[in-house]
């Protein structure tokens, strides 16, 4: 790796916006100072330095692992392969999924990793290299650990990387029998569970579905009807951004204006087709030469005027700079950070609704609970219970079809038969949390103090985390 990526720019303002966001939060609920000190900054943040041999040459790699709360254990935050990753990024990064896990009731405190590099320059040999020489050095800090810390997937990471993490940490400790549950989003196939890939994305269209079934809500942004036709622009074209604009065009009705990736925009008002969109990026590396409008400009495309933007790419993305000219009339953060603390405050005097980020993007946190628990119980959800299901229901149709003496329609008895496989299982428990946490945020929203649905939602985690804190010792 050059040296210069050892030395990525420190400056950034995301810890700052997510610490400012916080500090609007903790004086609406009145958070005593102290204890406010105390939540806001990470715990313990570890820098690393390690080598690789690459290609017959010494690399010296440089990452970061943050622990923001340790209120509830294991702490949990995925880990991020980008070129320019700092300690900056990694806290503000691990400070968002403590309060996620708390506002999504998932019983995690908040971490986070970065490692500096661009995994496009690497093999795949090279990559498992890395991330075993990774894994190696957090294990023996406890910074990946079943029970202390488990690192899932995030920006240049995906069940790959974690099914090298999860294999080398067994060989580490071989007689740990939940080794593991030491990360999740693991392949299916590897101790992973099924669902989790497209967790994040789905967690966006539950929740956004869930906004829509408040019609009060809706109407705060100008919106009203189901997600249904509603012109919405994707912009990250990327694990998130991706399945959740194919479901919200595929199961919703939703139709994707525009989408926006490195390399520019593009546009239908018609409605773009997704699949076929991600598969000529996944053939040509980007969207230009899509047969509709391409606009090399991708930060103007933030622009547009829609219903609803989903930044589904990085942070920082809607700035003091831009926020005066997005036309969207809901912002749903499917990324995260993507709005800056100056940014929110232009949204919010504009009355543009921003569902945030730490609730919205949930999904993946939660699939990972899930997954977390199927690796301590040792057994997939559903094996025990799928074929009782399935029996009940066989004895019901019989009764029901004894006592009106004719069958029933098959259409009818078929969904009435079939067991919740694990799947049924995960999609069944992700739409409850993103139902009952949408519900408390818009509660507090309406109810509080705190004025629009980001300070709702952490007056809700900052309750909770405190409530923790002070019942359990800081
Ligand atoms: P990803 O790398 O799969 O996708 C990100 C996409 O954004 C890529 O396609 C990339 O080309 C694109 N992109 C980057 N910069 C861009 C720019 N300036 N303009 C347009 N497009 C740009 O990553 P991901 O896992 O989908 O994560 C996206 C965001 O969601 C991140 O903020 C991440 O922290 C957050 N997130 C991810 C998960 C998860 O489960 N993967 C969970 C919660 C939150």
């Amino acid at each position: 790796m050059p040296e210069r990526n050892l030395h990525p720019p420190a400056a950034s303002s995301f810890l700052g916006s997510v610490n400012r966001m916080f500090d609007r939060a903790a004086a609406a609920v009145g958070l005593d100072p102290g204890l406010a000190a105390v939540m806001k900054h990470c715990r313990a943040v570890y820098q690393v330095r390690f080598p690789v041999r690459i290609r017959s040459q010494y690399q010296v790699f440089v990452g970061w692992r943050a622990v923001h709360s340790e209120h509830r254990l294991p702490t949990k935050g995925g880990i991020r392969y980008a070129p320019v990753v700092d300690q900056d990024e990694v806290e503000a990064l691990a400070a968002l999924m403590s309060y996620k896990c708390a506002v999504v009731d998932v019983p995690f405190g908040g971490s986070k990793g970065g490692l500096c590099l661009d995994p496009a320059q690497y093999t795949a040999d090279e990559l498992e290299a890395i991330t075993r020489a990774f894994t190696r050095e957090l294990a023996r800090r406890q910074f990946v650990s079943p029970s202390i810390n488990v690192p899932a997937p995030d920006v240049g990471t995906g069940p790959r990387e974690m099914a090298w993490m999860a294999d080398e940490y067994r060989r580490l400790y071989p007689d740990d029998i939940n080794a593991l549950a030491c990360v999740t989003g693991k392949p299916a196939t590897q101790s992973g569970i099924r669902g989790r890939v497209e967790a994040t994305g789905r967690g966006v269209q539950y929740g956004l579905r869930e906004f829509f079934r408040h019609p009060e809500d809706a109407a705060r942004a100008g919106l009203g009807g189901t997600l249904a036709g509603k012109r919405v622009v994707v912009q990250g074209l990327g694990n998130v951004g991706y399945h959740a604009a194919n479901f919200l065009s595929e199961e919703d009705g939703a139709k994707v204006i525009g989408v926006i990736e490195r390399d520019g925009a593009v546009f239908d008002p018609a409605g773009l087709d997704v699949e076929a969109l991600a598969e000529h990026r996944r053939a040509t590396g980007g969207l230009r030469g899509f047969p509709v409008r391409f606009d090399p400009d991708g930060a103007a495309a933030l622009e547009v005027e829609c219903d609803i933007l989903i930044p589904a790419a990085l942070e920082n993305q809607i700035t003091a700079a831009n926020a005066g000219r997005i036309r969207a009339k809901l912002i749903a953060e499917a990324a995260n950070g993507p709005v800056t603390f100056e940014a929110d405050e232009v949204l919010r005097s504009r009355g543009v609704v921003v569902i945030p980020d730490f609730y919205l993007n949930a999904g993946g946190v939660t699939v990972s609970y899930f997954e977390w628990i199927k690796n301590l119980s040792h057994i997939r959800f559903g094996r025990m219970d799928r074929r009782i299901h399935e029996l009940r229901a066989d004895r019901t149709v019989a009764a029901i079809e004894a006592a009106v003496g004719r069958p029933l329609p098959p259409e009818l008895t078929a969904g009435l038969r079939a067991g919740a496989d694990e799947l049924d299982v995960i999609r069944s428990g992700l739409d409850d949390t993103m139902r009952r946490a949408y519900q408390e945020v818009r509660d507090e929203w309406h109810g509080g103090r705190s004025g629009d649905l980001r300070t709702a939602a952490y007056a809700v985690a900052i309750r909770k985390i405190s409530r923790s804190y002070q019942e359990m010792g800081v």
